[in-house]
């Protein structure tokens, strides 16, 4: 029997991904577009439209829809979901008639930003969309029993914002959420840079350095890194060597900001709850939980048990993805 193409979408703000029920992850590029200013038209999406970042002509311009966790451009949004469920048809070779799409929204978009991603989604021609909350997505694909009456707490730090989530029965009994990430660490090195060697430093080379020696505020064995920028007094380019005590320095705040939400989340979690939390403890997710000593730090900091989700950067999509099978079979329950 002919079954119709089903898809699961976790639209991050950082990263976009694609997950179909038959082949897995099938799409994994960065939220990015790059429109011609002059045309308007989109010129490249994701990985490519990336690679653009700081490069490009003055008319390509490369925006980043959802960098805040909300929708800043509505229109833009919908052109790269287009793009994106088009390279999907293309990769994948699937039937793309009619699919069954399960979106997972950024927590904290409002009713009209997710009433706009479901008609971009339907316009592609999906037969039904259906949207999901992200730390239910994110607590499925780590693999927690979300469906038992156990508190469930998922810390998913993404790229624009970090969520918070006490799962349990199937719902979200609390969430917090905070717009920090990893995109604000990046922007805490290169103002660190700036301030404390004069030197401009790009984007994708703060993150280049969190990834290589960025370290949660844990004691740990000095590193160190060369890194490129241009000198602000001479305009010329200069290398400089960059230690991880003073990229741990630098992104001291965004960290605070993290640990706030967790600990506040927790304490004001229903008292029933507390206990499962000292036994089961807090799941770490999303590409924020890839900093080195992000779960030594926080297991310190909170005194519970912080367990690392099998795939930090993907957990959302599968959990997308898996979320398709129950509502399947809570449809199927309901004829
Ligand atoms: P979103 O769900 O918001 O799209 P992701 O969960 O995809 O975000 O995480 C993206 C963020 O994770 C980026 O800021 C990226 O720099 C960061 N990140 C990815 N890998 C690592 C790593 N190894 N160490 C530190 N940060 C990382
Ligand atoms: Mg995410």
């Amino acid at each position: 029997m002919f079954s119709n193409a089903e898809i699961g979408i976790d639209l991050g703000t950082a990263n976009i991904l694609v997950y179909t029920k038959s082949k897995g992850i099938v799409l994994n590029e960065p939220s990015v577009v790059a429109i011609d200013m002059d045309s308007k038209n989109v010129v490249a999406v994701g990985s490519e439209a990336k690679e653009m970042v700081g490069k490009t002509p003055q008319n390509i311009v490369p925006i980043r829809p959802l960098k805040d966790g909300v929708i800043a451009d509505y229109d833009v949004t919908a052109q790269m979901l287009k793009e994106i469920l088009k390279k999907v048809s293309k990769v994948a070779g699937l039937s793309m008639r009619k699919p069954t799409v399960v979106v997972c929204t950024p927590s904290g978009s409002t009713s009209v930003e997710r009433r706009a991603i479901h008609n971009a989604v339907k316009s592609y021609g999906a037969k039904e969309v259906h949207l999901i909350e992200e730390p239910v997505a994110a607590a499925i694909g780590s693999d927690l029993p979300v469906d038992e009456p156990v508190a469930n707490v998922i810390v998913d730090i993404g790229g624009g914002t970090s969520e918070v989530g006490i799962i349990s029965f199937g719902g979200v009994v609390s969430c917090r959420s905070v717009r920090t990430g990893g995109d604000k660490m990046d922007d805490e090195i290169i103002q660190y840079i700036r301030k404390h060697y004069n030197i401009l430093i790009g984007e994708r080379t703060a993150e280049n350095v969190k990834m290589e020696i960025g370290f949660a505020l844990i004691d740990h064995d000095e590193l160190s890194m060369d890194i490129r920028g241009r000198d602000m007094v001479t305009g010329l380019p200069r290398t400089i060597t960059i230690t991880s005590t003073e990229v741990q320095d630098a992104i001291r705040e965004s960290l605070e900001a993290i640990l706030e939400t967790i600990r506040t989340t927790l304490e004001n979690c229903p008292p029933e709850l507390s206990g499962d939390i000292v036994d089961h403890g807090v799941t770490l997710t999303g590409g924020g939980a890839l900093l080195k000593g992000m779960q030594k730090w926080l297991a310190n900091e909170i005194s519970v048990p912080v367990h690392i989700a099998p795939n930090p950067l993907e957990s959302v999509a599968i959990g997308t993805g898996r979320a398709l099978k129950m509502i399947n079979k809570l449809q199927k329950a309901a004829k």
